[in-house]
């Protein structure tokens, strides 16, 4: 039977972080990529990185610290996030990002966005990242990529600990063995019905946003041998995608986080705009026929920014994707909103930021705690139809700060890792933008590190 030390499953960030890492390490590696190509929902994502006190926000004169961003993450997690993993983050945030430039990956732009209270979004180019990386492990000669080979089953040896992998290839059932670990990096389960209706049946008639081979298949094969779960009752979609949009074309646009409103179809906002847009999406799916719009004006367009995956404006007016008028009676007529209650809301709502707090839903700054809202009074006007996308899970396995899989009773799972979107507990009740392909780094390389040296907690 053919045999390594490690054996990973899933190409995205999580397990190409890995592979470098075991590569360096000289471990005999293989990674099994159920797909034709490398990537999964990694090069599907905006490309943010939430990391602390780096090299870039000192030169654009930001003030940020581990602490603070561990804070805004416990912050947004309504403090059920589990801590070890929080903590672990902060230990090794920063040396990842020193770790990822060294590997090549680019960092292009810094944006504040969900969760933030400074820009901390370190945004990368997926793609870039994931040829950076590819770019190494086929140098090392001690690891392996096969494409096109799911995983399919988890096998235990005689003495309990998991060693060996069932996977196809080319047709054939194949098995594999793992002398130091198995490495599940195969993502959340965002393309699963059948999970999704199990977990998260509130999603309904949400758009579903990410990597093509995103099923599951890790869970499954965990739970079969025992892994708790974590996160669960907190699934939600994202807020802010246009109800047409499909997959890797940007349809996205947060204008609430630089300064727009969001209404309903009675011309009401329903909520705070600047909290984290997983929980903008519970609020908008809870609308009249889950219809909402971002309402903005010439003051945040003139914030649209070139390029950006989340804030380029202009680009979705490029798309014919905006309403663009020059007095709130067209908005309203366009969005088939009342004008009376339509200009008592911008109104309102511009009052009460201009003295200092608005009364309704508490709207103090755009992101988090970052940022200061503008009234919406300068012509011409824009609208943004704009609904609730299922991008990533989130929620998943339960795993030691060390990357061990975790079963009910706290104890781990004998020779089982994982890192990235699949595993549950970091997170908690909340996403902070940039954390999901940070922890994918982070614990993508955590995971190998233990696993080739024995951790035990
Ligand atoms: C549109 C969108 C925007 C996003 N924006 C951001 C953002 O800006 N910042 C952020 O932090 N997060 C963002 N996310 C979330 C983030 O992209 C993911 O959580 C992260 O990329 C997950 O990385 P991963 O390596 O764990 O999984 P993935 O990148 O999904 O990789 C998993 C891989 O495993 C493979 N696989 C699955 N099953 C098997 C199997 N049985 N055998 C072998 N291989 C298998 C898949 O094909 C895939 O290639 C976004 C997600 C989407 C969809």
């Amino acid at each position: 039977m053919e045999t390594y030390d490690l054996v990973i499953l899933g190409g995205g960030l999580a397990g190409m972080c890995a592979s470098v890492e075991a590569g360096e390490l000289g471990a005999h590696v293989l990674l099994l990529e159920k797909q034709d190509e490398l990537g999964g929902s990694t090069v599907l994502s905006s490309g943010y990185m939430a990391f602390a006190g780096t090299d870039m926000q000192e030169a654009a004169g930001i003030i940020d610290s581990t602490e603070s961003l561990l804070d805004d993450m416990i912050e947004v997690g309504g403090g059920v996030n589990d801590l070890s993993l929080v903590n672990t983050y902060g230990c090794y945030q920063l040396g990842t990002y020193s770790w990822l430039v060294e590997h090549g990956i680019e960092f292009r732009a810094l944006e504040a966005v969900s969760g933030h209270s400074v820009p901390r979004g370190h945004i990368i180019d997926p793609h870039q990242a994931i040829q950076s990386l590819y770019r190494r492990v086929k140098n090392f000669p001690n690891v392996s990529i096969r494409f096109c080979a799911p995983a399919k089953r988890l096998l235990k040896n005689n003495e309990g600990r998991i060693n060996r992998i069932v996977y196809d290839f080319n047709g054939v059932e194949q098995t594999v063995l793992a002398s130091k670990g198995v490495i599940l990096a195969s993502g959340g389960f965002a393309k699963n019905e059948d999970l999704l209706q199990q977990f998260a049946p509130q999603l309904k008639g949400a758009l579903r946003i990410a990597g093509g081979g995103n099923h599951g298949d890790g869970l499954m094969m965990a739970w079969e041998h025992g892994a708790w779960m974590q996160d669960l009752p907190y699934l939600n979609g994202t807020y802010g995608f246009h109800p047409t949009a499909t997959g890797a074309v940007k349809s996205q646009g947060l204008a609430f986080y630089k300064g727009g409103i969001i209404v309903n179809q009675l011309g009401k906002r329903f909520v705070n705009e600047s909290i984290s847009y997983k929980f903008l999406g519970k609020a908008a799916f809870e609308q009249p026929e889950q219809i909402s719009y971002q309402v903005w004006d010439q003051t945040v367009m003139d914030k649209s920014v070139f390029d950006d995956p989340l804030y380029d404006f202009e680009l979705l007016r490029r798309r014919r994707l905006l309403y663009v008028v020059d007095t709130l009676e067209e908005l309203a007529d366009c969005i088939d909103v009342p004008l009376e209650v339509l200009e008592d809301t911008i109104s309102r709502y511009n009052q009460g930021i201009q003295n200092g707090e608005e009364q309704d839903f508490g709207r103090r700054t755009l992101t988090h705690n970052y940022g200061k809202p503008t009234p919406i009074e300068k012509a011409p006007f824009y609208a943004f139809e704009s609904t609730v996308a299922m991008l990533a899970t989130y929620a998943g396995i339960a795993v030691s700060a060390a990357g061990q899989v975790i079963n009910p009773y706290g104890e781990t799972i004998p020779g089982l890792y994982a890192a990235g979107e699949i595993t549950g507990g970091f997170h908690g009740a909340g996403y902070m933008t940039g954390s999901s392909l940070g922890k994918a780094a982070v614990f993508g390389r955590i995971a190998v590190q233990s696993a080739l040296v024995e951790v035990i907690i």
